[in-house]
């Protein structure tokens, strides 16, 4: 019952994917939206196990007479709720082997019409062998219209045995037409206990880093395994040097930092999410040192909080969220920075 959720960490996708299987009435199409690394894809192919499982079941289900035609029937005899994981189907489906379970990615930056013609060639055909066909579609939003009219075509007419599963961060980045004839399903930035819980088992590492490594990776799974190395601390120390280290004094050095910060839009909002964290650090550390999240840095604090004043923090605090949705809205990437930093510098002189 809880294997969605001990796998991603998601509750509510994985009860509406747990309910689809005890009823066994599976919809046709499925759009998983969420940010990125919240566990959308591990679902999508924990779910085509799932439905493919081989293991026998000993949970009666009741079939519903309302649904079935014999196109449908396998849709609606699903019995196993959760996959075994070692029968021959959910091996294949592991390794990447199951000529059913059909995963699509953006080639480059696009899905392109290609890869949909080529998917469309396979579903005019019958599964293999699998119970129920799965495709899953990863970053819907990166198809171009052509390809999203023959993903239309297949939805207006499902084909036999086949589930779609379609992923994408957001509803609206999506064809209207597309999205209307899906089940959504949301899935929720990872809650920070549960991030800090995973690394501890799959890295290894302290509960204290854990946490740390979570507070920084904004509830995203793969953000949060990607963290835990010492370089991503390295190059948190060397953000948090330099925007300690910003002095009008020197607009050059301040201008270099920003020209670097503003590669591109990820670098940048990294920049912002570590520096936000350091600021609320050097607000708590006064009162509830305990309680900081880069507890591994509290001579640094002691010495900030010396120089900063909390009327300071807080305003900075805004600034940071300002930067951010200029940003979102569009405006230039190198001016945000700069403007950014040159405020920051000013305060660090005054
Ligand atoms: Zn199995």
């Amino acid at each position: 019952m809880l294997e969605f959720e001990a796998l991603t960490g998601q509750k509510t996708p994985s009860r509406i994917l747990n309910t689809f299987l005890r009823k066994g009435a599976i919809p046709h199409a499925l759009l998983f939206l969420g940010m990125e690394g919240v566990g959308k894809q591990a679902a999508a192919i924990k779910f085509a196990m799932a439905c493919n499982c081989l293991e026998p079941n000993t949970e009666t289900v009741s079939s519903r007479s309302n649904s079935s035609s014999d196109k449908d029937s396998a849709l609606t005899n699903i019995k196993n709720k959760t996959p075994c994981g070692v029968c021959l189907s959910c091996r294949k489906i592991l390794s990447k082997s199951h000529p059913d379970i059909i995963e699509i990615k953006p080639s480059g930056s696009y899905i392109k019409i290609a890869q949909i013609r080529d998917l469309c060639k396979i579903l005019a055909l019958k599964p293999y062998e699998a119970k129920i066909r799965v495709v899953i579609i990863s970053d819907v939003q990166t198809m171009n219209a052509a390809a999203g009219n023959s993903i239309l075509k297949v939805l207006e007419e499902p084909p036999e045995r086949t589930i779609l599963i379609l992923t994408a961060t957001e509803q609206s980045d999506i064809i209207p037409t597309i999205a209307s004839r899906c089940q959504f399903i949301r899935f929720s930035p990872v809650p920070q206990q549960k991030l800090a819980e995973m690394l501890v088992e799959t890295k290894g590492i302290s509960a204290d880093s854990a946490y740390v490594f979570a507070s920084m990776s904004n509830g995203s799974y793969t953000k949060a395994l990607d963290i835990g190395s010492a370089a991503v601390l390295n190059k948190r120390d060397w953000i948090i040097n330099e925007t300690e280290s910003l002095s009008l004094k020197e607009t050059g050095n301040c201008l270099a930092f920003a020209e670097k910060l503003s590669k591109d839009k990820d670098v940048f909002f990294e920049f912002l999410d570590i520096v936000k964290i350091w600021y609320r650090d050097i607000i708590v550390f006064e009162y509830h040192p305990e309680n900081t999240i880069f507890f591994d840095l509290l001579d640094k604090m002691q010495n900030a909080s010396n120089r900063h004043t909390t009327p300071d923090l807080l305003s900075r605090f805004d600034e940071i969220e300002s930067a951010r949705q200029n940003i979102r809205a569009n405006a230039n990437l190198r001016l945000t920075a700069e403007t950014l930093l040159l405020r920051f510098a000013k305060n660090n002189d005054e």
